[in-house]
């Protein structure tokens, strides 16, 4: 009900008809506090349903959200009834039901077109579907996916393993989504704990490689393959890619523009470029563009997506709450401990608010690997990081957590507190991000 309301997920089932090499629970420690459930109740699901109605942006079915693991929606025997539910409760809002499409029939895609589903189609590859994904009857599969195009709108979605598919499947997978009709494409960074068999195999240049493959797929198909995560060392709002029949395409913004202000206001980050955007009606959008600036105006109504694509960076609203409970002013800057991913970005943003603070890269001891992202740390890591900084660091007035790394009740993978962290150091913890 708590992850309903404040991310608008929906959990109905952990159960899946593939087995993907991918898939990290297997090779989690065994201290990680992960659930996987069965398909829930109709009537348990009835009532979270209400709850979803905090949902930031579209309600989502078929995502992990934090411990608890998410299978194939389509498994669950009243999935269609799920989201006719779902839909009855929010005529208004976007719905997106992210599938391996294996039990999408056709009859079952135009259902969904006609409740304004959206669809991201987790494909994956379309040469290695028995090896990758263990998919029994990938021909299958792919009629399905094949045939959405037009039906239904979809993007895909591609776990990148060159290699264990090699690049060509990887360029046929990008086509073959295009070709189904697919508006843009997320091409998701391998990640592996220390335990996982692929992390050894995996050459270290795989994610640079895959960010200049994702350059190229756009080129070569002309709709946004996007790598993820983005590599962001500003908070610079630049436009990654323009969908085909948006405002923002007919209003002629391109690939690399960077957008300085929106509707007169000067943005400070792409999120508040995008979300000004989205916010106005009829929106001007400042542009630079080769070294000049111009201006072009977007027809659109307010709470509409104005089409263009920026990577997410950081909400300076909650940056600025942060700042005013971080202990800025006291005798010692505060410690920020953070993810390698959200560093840069961290530090442009104490920049560009002329705050000083010590921050420090926390690497995941918990799960190894190359697992980088801020939600995985654990408070054993936060403490290793202060310990080896320890030398260094004046003695901060408060330390900041990045709060993805903490469940509701604010415990972290392991069901440690991060309270545990003020108790061995002696500092008062903020969570924030
Ligand atoms: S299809 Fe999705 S849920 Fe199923 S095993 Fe693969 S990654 Fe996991």
């Amino acid at each position: 009900m708590y992850q309903a309301l404040k991310e608008g997920v929906l959990p109905i089932t952990s159960v899946c008809n593939m087995g993907c090499v991918f898939c990290s629970n297997r090779y989690n420690p065994k201290s990680c506090e992960v659930f996987s459930i069965g398909p829930r109740d109709l009537e348990d699901i009835e009532e979270t349903i209400p709850w979803l109605q905090g949902a930031p942006g579209a309600i989502v079915i078929g995502e992990s959200v934090t411990r608890i693991n998410e299978g194939e929606p389509l498994t669950h025997p009243h999935f269609m009834t799920i989201v006719e539910k779902v839909r009855d409760a929010y005529p208004e809002k976007p719905i997106r039901v992210t599938t391996n499409a294996s039990l999408l029939s056709p009859e079952k895609s135009r259902r969904l077109a006609s409740l304004g589903v959206e669809l991201i189609i987790s494909l994956n590859t379309v040469g290695k579907r028995k090896e990758v994904m263990a998919d029994p009857e990938p021909e299958v599969t792919l009629r399905n996916v094949s045939a959405l195009n037009g039906v239904i709108k979809l993007e895909g979605s591609i776990v990148a393993l060159p290699f264990v598919t090699g690049w060509d499947d990887l360029r046929e997978t990008c086509r073959f989504l295009k070709d189904s009709g697919a508006i843009s494409i997320r091409l998701l960074a391998p990640g592996f704990s220390a335990a996982h068999p692929l992390f050894k195999e995996m050459p270290s240049s795989t994610w640079e490689e895959c960010r200049r493959f994702a350059g190229e797929m756009t080129r070569a198909l002309g709709i946004p393959v996007l790598f993820e995560p983005p590599v962001l060392r500003d908070l610079c709002a630049r436009v990654e890619a323009v969908m085909e029949g948006t405002p923002a395409k007919a209003a002629g913004m391109r690939a690399g523009d960077i957008i300085t202000r929106v509707a007169g206001i000067q943005v400070d980050s792409r999120k508040d470029a995008f979300e000004l955007a989205r916010e106005r009606e009829n929106p001007k959008i400042t542009l630079l563009r080769d070294g000049g600036q111009i201006e072009v105006a977007l027809a659109k109504p307010r709470r509409t997506s104005p089409g263009f694509v920026v990577y997410e960076d950081l909400d300076l609203r909650a940056f600025s709450a942060w700042a005013a409970r971080a202990g800025f002013g006291r005798k010692a800057p505060p410690l920020i401990l953070t993810s390698s991913l959200a560093r840069p970005l961290i530090s442009a943003a104490l920049e560009s608010r002329g705050l000083e603070a010590q921050v420090v890269t926390v690497r995941s001891r918990y799960f190894g690997g190359n697992i980088q992202a801020g939600g995985l740390l654990t408070v054993g890591d936060f403490l290793a990081a202060y310990n080896n900084a320890l030398r260094d660091l004046k003695p901060p007035s408060t330390v900041t957590l990045p709060k993805r790394a903490f469940d509701a009740w604010g415990r972290d993978l392991e069901g440690v507190s991060y309270k545990r962290f003020t108790e061995e150091t002696g500092c008062q913890v903020v969570l924030a991000g």
